[in-house]
């Protein structure tokens, strides 16, 4: 079975209002369907309610960008994930490297908070990625190895085959550097094969893995044509309707 392609925006601490709408009623005019496609965005917290209705009666699925691994309680100014299933999201992002570096998430917390989005019906996507200086040491495939090891020790085994992974170098994000397509490739053959020694094969054949990182127009189809790449976690560009429904139509 073909495994499901994610074309996923992130739109970080981005727009207001106005602009998501005016943004979202574009993708909605411009984006076609495609089988076996899912389109999500990832709006800042305070404006899924609103996102909610900009997106209904579309094929946009709702994603957030973050939430506590606490179910509820006393955690002053957190989002819990059963808020977040009530304000109709689907996906939420765990362990994007701008949350690892500026609010130091660890691999822990990242396995911590997947288990709690997988508990309220959301799906986890799944971040991991190495830094340039791990990148240019060589060994970056065993930071990858530990992340995901790491992640997947917090996570029950009914939770495995829900999970979407997204691997994002971290020296590629924002910064206009894309990791070749065959620099991609390598790494998510690398996350599938340890997905399948942890979960099995069904489980690694099924698993959407993600790529992230200064994707655009111009590099999307070499990306999304790789055997194991399974879609996109846009950022910059999907702020803009013309890059995010080109980089969709790429697909
Ligand atoms: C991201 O923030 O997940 C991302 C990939 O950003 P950009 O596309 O801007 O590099």
């Amino acid at each position: 079975m073909a495994r499901k392609v994610i074309i996923a925006g992130n739109w970080k601490m981005n727009l207001l209002p106005l602009q998501g709408e005016e943004l979202v009623s574009e993708l909605k005019e411009r984006i076609e369907s495609k089988e076996n496609l899912e389109v999500v965005i990832f709006p800042q917290t305070g404006l899924l309610p609103l996102a909610i209705d900009w997106t209904i009666d579309s094929a946009i699925q709702l994603g957030a960008q973050n939430a506590s691994s606490a179910l509820s309680g006393a955690y002053t100014g957190e989002t819990s994930a059963d808020l977040l299933k009530t304000l109709g999201c689907s996906y939420c992002l765990a362990g994007h490297s701008e949350r690892r570096s500026l609010y130091g998430e660890t691999d822990e917390i990242v396995g911590q908070k997947a288990e709690t989005y997988l508990s309220m019906g959301i799906t986890p996507v799944i971040c991991v990625g190495e830094s340039l200086a791990e990148r240019e040491s060589g060994k970056f495939l065993s930071v990858i190895e530990n992340q995901v090891k790491i992640v997947f020790d917090q996570i029950s085994k009914e939770g495995w085959p829900k999970l979407v992974w997204a691997y994002e170098p971290v020296w590629a994000i924002g910064t206009g550097k894309t990791a070749t397509a065959d620099q991609a490739n390598e790494v998510h053959q690398f996350i599938r094969r340890q997905i399948q020694n942890l979960a099995g094969d069904i489980v690694a054949n099924a698993t959407s893995i993600l790529y992230g990182g200064s994707a655009k127009p111009s590099n999307a189809a070499d990306l999304l044509a790789q055997t194991d790449i399974d879609g996109l976690l846009v950022g910059g560009a999907s702020l803009k309707a013309d890059d995010f429904v080109d980089i969709i139509a790429a697909f």
